[in-house]
């Protein structure tokens, strides 16, 4: 019997196998490859990463390792506006750190990975986990297929971290998509990109934007994200990618010179939702429990965090000597609180995306209250948790506003 039952050995469930091992329980990490695979990621990590990873003991490691501090954002609307919006400069704001940072997944995700090891979890790959093991109304485990041969294995609390199309979501509850966001990314390396040196930047189009994230000298990771109906499955991805992105106001210069590196990888439709955060014995992180847009990119916080209020209302549960398993509500509600209101502020950005003259609007007014700007740059760049914000009680407000340009 393991104490807990990590499923994916993404940034998520590395994290709470990291935090589980260090408080000396068992831990059985699984993936169904042999390291984490790669993603379809900007390669950003927002400021308020920073912080987890130096808990976590793993942010030295990522410096070495050759990330790059980004200050923020800039913003080109479709009518050529911009809006250059940094963190927030003054640390007594937050007091952390005041930048965020772009690194490769490919150089992340094992980092993280040798952490938990180093820690004491024990690491199984190629588990591809197909089903929970129930007993009277509570998840004891997990199955699946390992090595060519169906498995079962027993623990106290089993954790999904099985990302995008998690099996323990669909086990626990149902996953719905969102009932108007369906959008797909494209996201590849160039080089020879005019770009930004320590900021990313966004480029509007109507109803589609294009992200370039300076992710080391002379390579630039560029997203795409269109709808799925503009998207067609095309032989040449990698020409789709470049030529609709030319398509985005002020890109066309800017990849004139570009030359792809690599494949370029396709996902979606990107939003979704698990009904249930929580049951008896098992519960869901990081982009298990959902996922909306990259364009706040919030999703490696968002995997980071959640890791650590997993382990956070577990823990007594699982260190109180019983062999009980940990009854998570409290779990789903503290997922509730901390990430729901930042989902209403992309949502209204999602809002802004598909009306051009909301986009323009919003980043004029935002380009006179450069005071607001950092604000916002604070809960965007997850320093300040958006439920604090008094400000941010406008939004329901501004949400109004925004359908009025429906
Ligand atoms: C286009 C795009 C751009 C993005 N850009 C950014 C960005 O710039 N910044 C940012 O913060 N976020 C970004 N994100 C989001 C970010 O990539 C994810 O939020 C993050 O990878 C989630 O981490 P995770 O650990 O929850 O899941 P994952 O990283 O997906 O890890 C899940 C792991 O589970 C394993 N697994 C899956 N199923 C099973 C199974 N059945 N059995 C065993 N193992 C299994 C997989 O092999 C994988 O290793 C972006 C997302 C998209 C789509």
């Amino acid at each position: 019997m393991w104490d807990a039952i990590v499923v994916g050995a993404g940034p998520a469930g590395c994290t709470a196998a990291t935090l589980f091992a260090r408080e000396g329980l068992r831990v059985l990490l699984l993936d169904k490859s042999a390291a984490p695979p790669p993603k379809v990621c900007g390669e950003y990590l927002s400021p308020g990463c920073l912080p987890i990873l130096e808990r976590i003991g793993a942010l030295k490691s990522v410096w070495d390792a050759g990330g790059r501090p980004l200050y923020g954002m800039t913003i080109h609307t479709a009518a050529r506006r911009t809006l250059e919006a940094t963190y927030p400069r003054d640390s007594d704001v937050t007091g952390s750190p005041l930048h965020g940072l772009s690194v490769r997944r490919a150089v992340l995700d094992p980092m993280l990975l040798d952490r938990a090891v180093k820690d004491g979890a024990e690491f199984e790959p190629y588990f591809q986990v197909s089903d929970l093991v129930w007993e009277d109304g509570r998840v004891v485990g997990v199955q699946g297929r390992h090595r060519g041969r169906v498995t079962a294995l027993r623990g106290r609390l089993t954790v999904g971290a099985d990302g995008r199309n998690s099996v323990v979501a669909r086990r626990v509850g149902s996953v719905t998509r969102h009932r108007w966001l369906d959008k797909v990314a494209l996201v590849s390396y160039v080089t020879g990109a005019e770009r930004a040196e320590d900021v990313g930047e966004i480029f509007l189009g109507h109803d589609r934007y294009c992200i370039l994230n300076p992710i080391g000298p002379d390579l630039t990771n560029v997203g795409l994200v269109i709808n799925r109906r503009d998207f067609t499955p095309t032989t040449d991805p990698t020409r789709f990618l470049l030529e609709t992105a030319a398509t985005l106001p002020g890109l066309r210069d800017r990849l004139a010179d570009a030359r792809p590196i690599g494949p370029v990888r396709c996902l979606g439709p990107l939003a979704y939702r698990g009904s249930q955060l929580a049951a008896r014995g098992a519960l869901l992180i990081g982009d298990a429990a959902g996922f909306l847009d990259p364009f706040t990119g919030e999703g490696l916080y968002t995997g980071l965090r959640s890791a650590e209020l997993a382990v956070q209302c577990a823990l007594p549960a699982l260190c109180n000597g019983s062999a009980a398993h940990p009854d998570l509500r409290t779990y789903a509600a503290a997922w509730r609180r901390e990430f729901l209101p930042k989902w209403r502020l992309c949502t209204l950005f999602q809002h802004a995306i598909r009306r051009p003259p909301l986009a323009e609007w919003l980043v004029a007014g935002l380009s006179r209250r450069p005071d607001l700007t950092t604000l916002l740059m604070a809960v965007v760049g997850d320093l300040i948790p958006a439920y604090t914000l008094t400000p941010l009680r406008l939004f329901p407000r501004l949400l109004t506003r925004a359908r009025t340009f429906a």
